[in-house]
Parts: structure tokens; sequence; C-alpha cells
């Protein structure tokens, strides 16, 4: 397999996660609650630079013999560091046309630009053309909602503006083909979708078992490893960043009780590995798997 491609199996599912590319964020966006000095130290043992956190995007492809599942789409190709994701799939055998389901763990840009293609004489058009995308209702909700406020989010007001105006764009071109969940479901046999919110209000997480084998892919629940070694410091990407924290702390606890494996899309690709219970508190990422 190429670079920026990595297949696995759980259980009876072939998984694959897909690399559409990255964005480089300032550090303070990433993590603005934490002291400068300890987030100082703890990006220099990782060997990162201080000022800008490179941000993976992971998408995860699901086989299961009889359902092709794609688990959140990229940016796309509105930014020369991503869109990479059709290209990834093409070389894992799989046509847009083939995909049945896309779902999104919400609908931030990085997540849901992948899904449109705005090249047709005919504006933004449903990548997928077959596929159903599901969504929660409470995502949709918010973003249509005319009271949509991002100020809680801690990052630029040129980011934020972008987010809002191309998530809707985004959602309008996708909104035929919509399927809107409101509670815990399978979206296929094995495939749950579980309410995560916090980082936006329709957040979910998703839980993947086969064969007693499991995956837990917490979207954006954690973006980064520090964010498990250190709870506390929040996300600026996140709107309720005290809801995102209690989501957080309850899906490590879940992923530690029950061995799981686990994804976080902006992870370091692979993006793939375990975590474990620190002394002290908090959990370490073991990536690899
Ligand atoms: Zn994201």
């Amino acid at each position: 397999m190429p670079a920026g491609s990595h297949r696995f199996q759980v259980g009876n599912v072939w998984c694959t996660v897909l690399s559409d590319g990255y964005v480089a964020n300032p550090a303070s966006w990433c993590f603005p609650n934490a002291g400068e000095l300890e987030l100082a130290a703890a990006l220099e043992r990782r060997g990162s630079s201080h000022d800008h956190i490179i941000s993976p995007y992971t998408c995860l492809l699901l086989e299961t013999g009889r359902e092709i599942v794609l688990a959140d789409a990229g940016l796309g190709d509105s930014s020369h560091t991503s869109g990479a994701i059709l290209a990834r799939l093409e070389v894992s055998g799989i046509r847009p046309q083939d995909v049945g389901t896309v779902v999104f763990t919400h609908a931030h840009p990085d997540h849901i630009g992948g899904a449109v293609n705005g090249r047709d004489r005919l504006g933004l058009q449903p990548v997928f053309p077959n596929a159903r995308y599901v969504m929660a209702e409470a995502e949709w909700d918010f973003w249509n909602s005319p009271r949509a406020d991002l100020r809680s989010m801690r990052i630029g007001s040129e980011a934020k503006s972008a987010i809002l105006s191309v998530t809707h764009e985004c959602l309008h071109a996708l909104r035929h083909q919509l399927e809107l969940i409101d509670r815990e479901i399978e979206i296929v046999p094995g495939l749950r979708a579980l309410p995560a919110p916090g980082h936006t209000p329709g957040h979910l997480a998703l839980l993947l078992a086969s064969e007693g084998r499991q995956l837990l892919h917490l979207g954006d629940a954690a973006t980064h490893p520090l964010h498990l070694e250190h709870p506390e410091w929040e996300n600026g990407f996140d709107l309720e960043p005290d809801r995102a924290l209690t989501t957080r702390r309850a899906l490590m606890e879940q992923a530690v009780a029950n061995d799981m494996h686990v994804m976080a899309f902006h992870f370091p690709f692979p993006s793939v590995g375990h975590v474990a219970s620190r002394n002290g508190g908090g959990w370490e990422w073991m990536p690899g798997w």
C-alpha cells in the first residue's frame, strides 16, 4: 500500500485508514488553556514544533463484505495540503459510486469538505453519488440555526467565518442524501454511532465490533495525543469545552476498560493505537496496530 493508507482487520471487517492530507494550526488554537512552559516542554519531548501543530486528516474506510462505509471525508481539495481522499480510495479499489454510506462524526469542513465536489458547472455536488450521508440531527440543527454561534471557540475569527460558510455550503449540497440520527444507533451491522457531544453539539464517536474485537473511533473528541496526557487541556476548536472534556473522559474510560483499539481523526498517521491509564491521571497514547 502507498504511504497514506494502512489496512488492518477488526474481526471480519477490513478497515483502511486513508490520509486526505493535513493542516498546520497555531499551537495556541490546539491548546488554548495549556501553560506556555508546560506545553513547550511537552511538544519538545515529542520532537514537535512549539508554534504549529501538524494535524492530519485521517478517514476510515470499512468493508464488511456487504457494505462499504466511509467515516469522514477529509477537507477535500480546497487546500494545497489536502484532497487526497479520492486517490487513496481508488488505490484501495474503491470507486466513488461503490460507497454506500458516509458517516460524519461532525460537520466541520475538514470532515465533510471531501464529500462535495465544486468543479461541476452545476455547483457543489455530492462526491459519492449513491451514498446516504449519516450525521446527528443535533449537528444539522446547530449549523442551520440562525443562532449558530462560534464565539466559544478559541481560534482566529477568520477561521471561524470560514468554518461557518464552508459547512453551510457542504451541508446544503448534501441535503437530499442526508440521514439524520437522534440517538445511539447501528449504522450498518457492527458499526454503532455514539453521541459524543462537546466538540460540536452533534459530534459522534463510532464503535466497530466484530468477532469480539472492537475499534473506537474518537472523531475529534481528542485531536492530539497531548489531550489524553493532559485531559484538562482544552482544544480551541471545541464549541463546549466542559462537555467535550466529560465526553473525552467517558470515551477513554470505555476504551481502557474494554481494551479497545482506538482511532482519532487528527492523531499522527496512521491515527490508530491503544490507550492506557497513566499514573497521576490522564491517558497514554500507544500508536500502532
Ligand atoms: Zn477535525
